[in-house]
């Protein structure tokens, strides 16, 4: 696996990958990698030719009391964990590399990046779309690998490449659990033994929405309070939101026959945790 830092580096190498009839496959990252991280590999690596993969703990994504200088940056052990997973090229640029002094230049999804997350991160998104456009124009992929567990991410990104004619296709992973239903993240790192339990009330909660749908309940506001209920059994969890929507705009939805998405995003302590599932169309 090559390790590269710089732009035009990165730039002749998949280039010269895709002269040779190799289709590039792209999974962008911020490091602190698990198996949701490699799943997103392996699918890669199953569908393409010449696998990249970026580590790049972006600031712009983050707000000015968020966590980024304390973000986990493991960089050794992503580094072998990315080569047993035959990774060809890991770009890990400085952010120097990518933000050079003076940039002013955003991509900003408007009408979707205030949604959800957005909400109470504003800035959130632009910083998510604007790196991952760069990254874009740099791997110029012919594919690129997104995971469902940040799903208004990944609806966010479809409609840039839609808006901005990215010939890259975005394919969106499933999401990967612990054991215990948590969905991996980087994040998780920074739960204690009780905390780790609390962060359980997430998945619980999207659990209770869906027996309830399987229960044939199609009302978004009782199934919301299935959710809210399981929340308001454990005051350690703040509770951000829950919210159905449409995937591809974000927005609430009354009528649950097309499918939605429900998403929820709580903190615990001073983490702040996302999940989602999926409600299928039932018509
Ligand atoms: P991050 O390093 O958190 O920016 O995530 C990089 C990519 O991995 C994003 O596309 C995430 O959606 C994806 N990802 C993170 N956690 C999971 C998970 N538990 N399952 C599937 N994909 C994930």
């Amino acid at each position: 696996m090559k390790v590269l830092t710089t732009i035009s580096e990165v730039r002749s190498a998949c280039a010269a990958a895709r002269a040779s009839g190799k289709r590039v496959g792209f999974v962008p990252t911020m490091g602190a990698l698990h198996e949701g991280h490699l799943s997103l590999v392996r699918t890669a690596r199953s569908e393409s030719d010449f696998i990249v993969a970026s580590i790049f703990v972006n600031p712009t994504q983050f707000g000015p009391n968020e966590d980024l200088a304390k973000y986990p940056r493991p960089f050794e052990r992503d580094r072998e964990l990315l080569e047993i997973e035959k990774v060809d090229l890991l770009f890990a640029p400085t952010v120097e590399e990518m933000y050079p002094p003076g940039a002013t230049t955003f991509v900003h999804v408007e009408g979707m990046s205030e949604k959800l997350c957005g909400k109470s991160r504003p800035g959130h998104f632009r910083g998510v779309t604007t790196i991952v456009s760069k990254l874009f124009n740099i791997v110029d992929p012919d594919r690129a690998y997104f995971g469902q567990k940040d799903a208004a991410q990944a609806g966010i990104i479809k409609k840039m490449v839609r808006d901005l004619a990215y010939r890259t296709q975005v394919v969106v992973c499933p999401i990967v659990r612990e054991p215990d239903g948590l969905a991996m993240s980087s994040r998780n790192v920074y739960l204690n033994a009780e905390e780790w339990k609390q962060a359980l009330a997430l998945s619980r909660a999207l659990q209770g929405v869906r027996s309830a749908f399987d229960n044939g309940e199609r009302g978004p506001s009782i199934l919301r309070s299935a959710a809210e209920t399981v929340f308001a059994g454990i005051p350690q969890v703040k509770l951000e939101y829950v919210e159905i929507v449409n995937p591809d705009t974000l927005d609430p939805v009354c009528d649950l026959s097309e499918g939605a998405l429900v998403a929820v995003a709580a903190k615990i302590g001073g983490t702040r945790l996302i999940d989602n599932i999926v409600l299928p169309a039932t018509k």
